[in-house]
């Protein structure tokens, strides 16, 4: 079976070498696409591929087309709204992510977020620590109850909502349970977002939620710029001198949040929460440990579609 990496953006090349050897170990064939710049090109490499790992690049319906041979996609990371799973499901493609994998690297940049933000973005002025401030985990998986564990090292007093998980589950992870978003941004200094860019999540932290939030509120996002209402954000922290916005994605309004907001804003330039070796070796490789052991064994375990 033909399997391609296809990374607009390469994984680590200790990443790539320990790919290539498991799906050559296991008498596949591996084809690399990397750093490319043509949409086109993916099309082309994916024409015969069986299988195909990606990292955010944007599995469309066009990429499901133009993949006549393909029946398995993996995201190599945990988010996959960068997967059309309809128009995958539609062909039967099976579309799986590699949830956990990365999850560290992600917790330790929210937790860099925060001091660099409560810092004020290391400009000269005066800041606040993290100790005995109330950190909100906004959505307690993978990598929210990372973010937990490492808070509570700083001494923060951390709370929780999700309502997907019970109230015991969170307490056996140090969080204490809210039963509300908002009961969680009107108690919390912090909140770190880790909820999924889903139809229902997409644009729902807006003026409702961060006007809510304690003096010198901040929020902090690794989940992705989709869940945020830019215009209700910018709204909010007009009217809060005191809020700040640290993000791992780049708003598509950063140049007004720049202006009108200076060191109470700071988005990475690229998304950098998955971008350490550690994350790319481990999921990289178990994304193609997933694809070896669906063709051998037609394992579905990491099924999203
Ligand atoms: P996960 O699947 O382990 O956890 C997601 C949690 O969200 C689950 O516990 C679920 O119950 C909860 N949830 C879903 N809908 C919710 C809602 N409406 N309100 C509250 N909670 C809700 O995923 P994870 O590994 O913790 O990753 C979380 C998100 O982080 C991913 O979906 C992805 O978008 C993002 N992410 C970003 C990077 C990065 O590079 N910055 C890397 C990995 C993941």
């Amino acid at each position: 079976m033909k399997i391609l990496v296809a990374t607009e953006k390469p994984f680590a090349k200790e990443a790539t070498d320990g790919i290539r050897q498991i799906v050559e170990n296991s008498g596949n064939e591996l084809s690399l696409l990397e750093k490319y710049t043509d949409v086109n090109d993916f099309y082309k490499a994916v024409a015969d591929a069986h299988a195909l790992i990606v990292r955010s690049d944007k599995v469309t319906a066009e990429v499901i087309k133009a993949a006549q041979k393909l029946q398995i996609v993996v995201r190599a990371g945990a988010g996959y709204d960068n997967i059309d799973t309809a128009a995958c499901t539609a062909r039967n493609i099976v579309a799986m992510n590699t949830p956990g994998q990365n999850s560290n690297a992600v917790a330790e940049l929210a937790i860099g977020l925060m001091i660099y933000m409560y810092r004020n973005t290391f400009t000269p002025g005066t800041g606040h620590e993290l100790k005995g401030k109330k950190l909100g985990i906004h959505a307690c998986g993978n990598i929210g109850r990372l973010v937990a564990s490492i808070a509570k090292g700083f001494g923060m007093e951390v709370y929780g909502y999700d309502p997907f998980i019970s109230a015991d589950y969170l307490k056996a992870n140090g969080i204490i349970p809210l039963s509300s978003a908002q009961e969680l941004y009107s108690t919390c200094h912090f909140v770190s977002l880790h909820i999924p860019a889903t139809e229902e999540t997409k644009k729902s932290i807006g003026y409702e939620l961060l006007s809510k939030m304690p003096k010198n509120g901040c929020l902090i996002n690794t989940a992705r710029e989709a869940v945020i209402n830019e215009p209700e954000l910018v709204k909010a922290m007009e009217e809060r001198p005191d809020l700040k916005y640290g993000s791992d994605m780049m708003p598509s309004n950063a140049v007004e949040m720049k202006e009108k907001f200076g060191n109470r804003f700071f988005a990475t330039p690229k998304k950098m929460g998955a971008e350490t070796a550690e994350a790319n070796i481990n999921a990289g490789l178990a994304a193609a440990n997933q694809i070896v052991k669906f063709f051998q064994t037609g394992d579905t375990t990491f099924k999203v579609n």
